[in-house]
């Protein structure tokens, strides 16, 4: 009686086996008709996810080194293994410092960086360890310029705003690739770490910049948000990324009340953890979840 149950297990080991073998390709994340734009809290940098309601996902930069490995992690809880878009905002430490766990964990189809002339891109070894792991990978770079769509899909879009072509800063914050999401009837506009000079070129351009979230530029700077780039896009809710105690003094009560004199409902990462924005046909909830701790310098 003993051998027949042994026999059973095996052949139910033996069963279980061949299912797994047959599943390589992990389940898509289900997104329900939904963007989902997680605004991570990973301390002083940056990093967000957008789950497209058809199951695109982007993300837009990786945080510092030491954050790298806790933002694949999360992802990968998602279970998702192909980043579609992965946008670097601009080469500095807090925005491209985890790319490689990135590229070490998932299939990272189009990486896309802000279209700067190459006399002005940085010596550093953590951007060119990216330039290296987007040649290995195979990815498709694509170099944004403003003015030119990413996405264009029947509920959805993605357009670079900035850099400008012809546009020359002294800051790389300036540089920052600058991209406004619609989605059904939400926009969002993500800034990177561009300042006042940058801010100037967008509105310069002449490109509608109203947005119901603003995710707010450098990190809440002082010199970001300026009142006019606030006046065009008269965010409801702004996001800003900043880590608990940061030496910069992020953000700065400038930016801040510039934002609370338009109404704008301010989340602080620093103070409410990572803020959860889930977009649908009809308009958007804001959710805020301090267990989702991305942060790997803390
Ligand atoms: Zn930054």
């Amino acid at each position: 009686m003993k051998r027949f149950f042994s026999i059973i297990l095996a052949v139910l080991m033996l069963a279980s086996a061949l299912v797994g073998c047959g599943d390589d390709k992990k389940p898509t994340q289900n997104n329900d008709g939904f963007l989902t734009v997680y605004f991570f809290d990973v301390g002083q940098a940056d990093s967000s996810l957008l789950l497209f309601p058809d199951d695109t996902v982007m993300l837009i930069d990786a945080g510092n080194k030491a954050d790298g490995e806790e933002i694949a992690d999360f992802i990968d809880d998602l279970n998702i293994d192909v980043i579609d878009y992965f946008v670097c905002t601009h080469p500095h430490e807090d925005h491209i410092g985890g790319a490689l766990d990135i590229f070490d964990e998932f299939k990272v189809l189009n990486v896309c960086v802000p279209n700067i002339d190459a006399d002005f891109l940085p010596d550093t070894l953590i951007y060119k360890n990216l330039v290296t792991a987007i040649e290995m990978e195979g990815s498709r770079e694509i170099k944004l310029s403003g003015g030119t769509a990413v996405i264009e899909k029947e509920h959805y879009n993605v357009t670079a705003l900035s850099p400008s072509k012809s546009s020359v800063f002294s800051d790389m914050n300036d540089y920052s690739l600058t991209l406004l999401v619609n989605c059904f009837t939400n926009t969002i506009l993500f800034t990177g770490d561009a300042e006042a000079p940058a801010e100037l070129d967008m509105l310069a351009s002449g490109i509608n910049l109203d947005a119901d979230i603003l995710k707010v530029g450098h990190h809440g700077s002082g010199n970001s948000s300026t009142e006019d780039l606030l006046k065009a896009v008269t965010p409801q809710v702004s996001v800003i990324s900043c880590g608990e105690g940061n030496t910069y003094g992020h953000p700065h009560d400038d930016a801040v009340k510039r934002l609370g004199k338009i109404g704008s409902r301010v989340f602080r990462t620093d103070t409410v953890g990572t803020v959860i924005a889930k977009c649908h046909n009809g308009g958007f909830n804001i959710e805020t979840d301090s267990s989702i701790e991305l942060d790997g310098n803390r």
